[in-house]
């Protein structure tokens, strides 16, 4: 029976060897490797993976073409619902998606969904089911502010309908957190990231980079000046937050987002480019999340002693299993149950250690996760001479500072409904910029949703 073939097992790099090296840890099935990995699925009347899908690929679908060899058809049933399946297939936490679904899950191992995709994507038969040169230009033009995984989604479905459509990057780069967060050694930038924003570009979309939304140009002016009948703000969450504890203005702390732009995007690891780097012989890495796991992760390969301290347990952290698995084979320190309350500093302004208490769990609070509580008295001192804070993001408040009637939360959210419509008329948000810090699937949704919901609005003034 299909179900008795063991998962199939994915070829990764040596721990103690990619440990100190920035290439990609899972070098991921090749196609006969793939084919028996979808030979495993049992192709559910009801699939649950589906459902599980924040953007309902037709999972059991696609594989059962990989299961026919059929690579190309493949693709282009992915391509209904994603336009990048080679960096979902390496970043989405399919433990808690499609494969926490599946029903061989239950007994055994789940269906490598993750790795399949990947696979899938990686092969590109025919450009994953693009078609530039079929496109019928519709005469109507859409902006986009921000080139991370919603804005790229909403400009390609809008280019594939006809419009016109322009990116507008802060950056000097495009593709958001997958090019300034994710570290090279989970997704490869010009390989992986670089191929999908060409193809967002073969499209038709046109890239204009170092352009700052809310400073070089205004909601109001791309709608009222440069004719864009619709804008769509994808522009993140990228301002870091803190802990508000003593001694976090000491040279030596660091935000994550600053960490890993200065290491990723700012290419800091490499000798060949002049960024300064600092990880310092003991880096403490304060959070649980992805974003702390890429952060020690790095903070190892440039040569720290790299330690997690996460006020949770083991059984909270937010991160994605395999990050954690991958950064305990890497030789991480994990200290769970551990919370900082001061940084500590040398005569020179310099991070010497921290100052941390212990912590046991309470009561779930309103996320269901339970709180923790400091042990009294428990305060003890870590050694170290770099502290990274990796607590979380909210989006950036310039944007909407910037453009009248454009409601916010009270933690800087854009308010949007479920298609991205925003209080203003003819402006649409989505990703991380609605939601706050959340995943490349569902900001790739909701560039996706907002799409069609622009295309619709633009047609209906058109009667
Ligand atoms: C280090 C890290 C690791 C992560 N790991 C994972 C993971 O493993 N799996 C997962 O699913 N998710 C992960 N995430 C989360 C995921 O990357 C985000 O949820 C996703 O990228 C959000 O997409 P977005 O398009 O909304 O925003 P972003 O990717 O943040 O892109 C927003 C873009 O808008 C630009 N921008 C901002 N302000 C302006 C402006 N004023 N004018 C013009 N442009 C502007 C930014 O420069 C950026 O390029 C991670 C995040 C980080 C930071």
């Amino acid at each position: 029976m299909a179900n008795k073939i063991p998962r199939v097992p994915v070829r990764e790099q040596d721990p103690a060897v990619r440990a100190t090296n920035f290439e990609e840890v899972c070098y991921g099935y090749d196609k006969e490797e793939a084919m028996l990995e979808a030979s495993r699925c049992l192709n559910c009347k009801k699939p649950r993976c589906v459902e599980a899908c924040p953007v309902n690929i037709r999972i059991p679908d696609f594989i059962s073409r990989l299961v026919a060899g059929d690579v190309e058809s493949a693709a282009a049933i992915i391509a209904e619902d994603s336009s990048l399946p080679s960096v979902c297939g390496r970043v989405c936490p399919q433990e808690t998606q499609c494969e926490g679904a599946c029903i061989l899950g239950i007994k055994g191992e789940p269906v490598a969904i993750g790795k399949l995709e990947r696979f899938v994507g990686d092969s590109k038969p025919g450009g994953s089911g693009t078609v530039p040169n079929g496109i019928v230009r519709n005469g109507h033009k859409v902006a986009v502010i921000g080139s991370g995984p919603s804005g790229l989604a909403c400009a390609s479905d809008l280019a594939k309908m006809g419009y016109e459509v322009k990116i507008f990057e802060a950056l000097h780069e495009a593709g958001g957190v997958l090019v300034y967060g994710i570290p090279e050694f989970r997704l490869p930038k010009k390989a992986v990231v670089g191929r999908e924003i060409d193809e967002v570009r073969r499209l038709g979309v046109e890239i204009e980079t170092d352009v700052i939304a809310g400073r070089t140009v205004t909601v109001d002016s791309l709608m009222d000046d440069e004719g864009y009948e619709a804008v769509f703000i994808g522009s993140g969450a990228g301002l870091p937050r803190f802990m508000g504890i003593d001694g976090e203005n000491l040279n030596g702390v660091f935000s994550a987002n600053e960490f890993l732009t200065r290491a990723n995007l700012m290419r800091a690891y490499d000798e060949h480019y002049d960024t300064p780097i600092y990880a310092g012989r003991k880096a403490v890495i304060v959070g649980g999340g992805n974003v702390a796991m890429d952060a020690v992760r790095t903070a190892k390969r440039l040569g720290a002693e790299a330690v997690i301290v996460y006020r949770r347990s083991e059984k909270e952290l937010p991160a994605r299993a395999e990050e954690v698995h991958h950064a305990k084979e890497e030789g991480i320190e994990f200290r769970m149950l551990t919370n900082p309350v001061r940084i500590l500093g040398d005569e020179n302004g310099r991070v010497r250690g921290i100052e941390c208490v212990e912590m046991e769990l309470g009561e779930p609070d309103e996320s269901g996760r339970r709180s923790p509580i400091e042990k009294e008295g428990s305060n003890f001192e870590i050694e170290c001479d770099v502290v990274i804070m990796a607590l979380g993001t909210s989006p950036n408040p310039l944007i909407a500072s910037a453009t009248d009637g454009l409601e916010t939360t009270r933690r800087g959210c854009i308010v949007a409904d479920e298609y991205g419509a925003t209080s203003r008329e003819g402006v649409f948000a989505g990703g991380d910029a609605v939601t706050g810090a959340a995943t490349v699937i569902l900001a790739m949704g909701a560039g996706r949703k907002a799409a069609a919901a622009i295309d619709g609005y633009i047609r209906a003034k058109e009667r």
